[in-house]
């Protein structure tokens, strides 16, 4: 399919003798924003970190704008670090704990990894952190130091971080899961921008009201195997599986 931006083929991960993603198969599109939902441990975050190889998937394939990532050795796919430079620089990902450097600006955080990683002038670097910075709102906040920001605002840096690398896909591991809760809806405000403007996303999150706004496809993982898909509707109102059912039951 044309407008597919990243799929997903047989993806398993162990670590050792746990597995933990089970032949996981999924096609992203452009400008789609998935959620995925799913007990804890079920392997959401391994799923994301796997996609921009932060963890190196145990099998199966990872296919980029049409390109498989990777090349065959021997029956195996094998990763060189030049494959896995690309695939971060074209899979930009936000975490929980947001990691911003204590000692640089909130500007200068924003620029490192054009900076460093794609080598872009320190002009370019500058527009850059100006351009995403106001995506985020917090042009205002470039000459501060992230200690004198709230955690909301933080976050919001951690994502223009990610979007200056102007990345195809953005990931999203509860992003708001350690953010008072006063803090949570300017941050899924600023997401729910992206995935307006056509961004595509996968986003791991316990909240259910805002998935069942900005999902185009909530997936429902469990035991590292997608259990349950489909538009919010179907899977948040009128899910089909037991496990599904009892998880939505203990998270509204
Ligand atoms: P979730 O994000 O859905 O809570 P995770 O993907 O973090 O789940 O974890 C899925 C399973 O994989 C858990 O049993 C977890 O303990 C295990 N796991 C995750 N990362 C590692 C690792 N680096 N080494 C060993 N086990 C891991
Ligand atoms: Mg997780």
């Amino acid at each position: 399919m044309s407008d597919e931006v990243l799929r997903l083929e047989q993806l398993c991960k162990s670590f050792g003798n746990l597995e933990v993603l089970k032949n996981i198969d999924l096609e992203v599109r452009r400008g789609e924003t998935i959620v995925l939902l799913g007990a804890s441990g079920s392997g959401k975050s391994t799923l994301l970190r796997c996609v921009n190889f932060l963890e190196i998937p145990t099998s199966g394939r990872i296919i980029l704008q049409g390109e498989v990532v990777g090349r065959q050795s021997k029956g195996r796919t094998v990763y060189s670090e030049q494959d896995l430079t690309q695939i971060r620089k074209r899979v930009g990902m936000v975490f929980q704990h947001f990691n911003l450097f204590p000692h640089m600006t909130v500007a200068q955080n924003v620029m490192e990894g054009p900076r460093t990683v794609l080598g872009l002038s320190r002009t370019e670097c500058r527009q850059r952190a100006t351009k995403h910075l106001d995506k985020v709102g917090l042009g205002w906040k470039a000459d501060a130091y992230p200690a004198h920001l709230s955690g909301g605002q933080q976050q919001r840096v951690a994502i223009a971080r990610a979007l200056a690398m102007e990345p195809e896909v953005m990931l999203f591991d509860e992003v708001t899961s350690a953010l008072d809760p006063e803090l949570v809806g300017e941050v899924l405000e600023t997401m729910k921008e992206l995935a307006d403007e056509g961004m595509t996303m996968m986003i791991v999150t316990h909240e259910l009201g805002f998935a069942y706004t900005v999902a185009d496809r909530v997936l429902f993982l469990s035991e590292g195997r997608i259990l349950e898909e489909g538009t919010p509707t179907d899977v948040l109102t009128n899910p089909q599986e037991t496990a599904t059912q009892s998880f939505l039951r203990s998270h509204s």
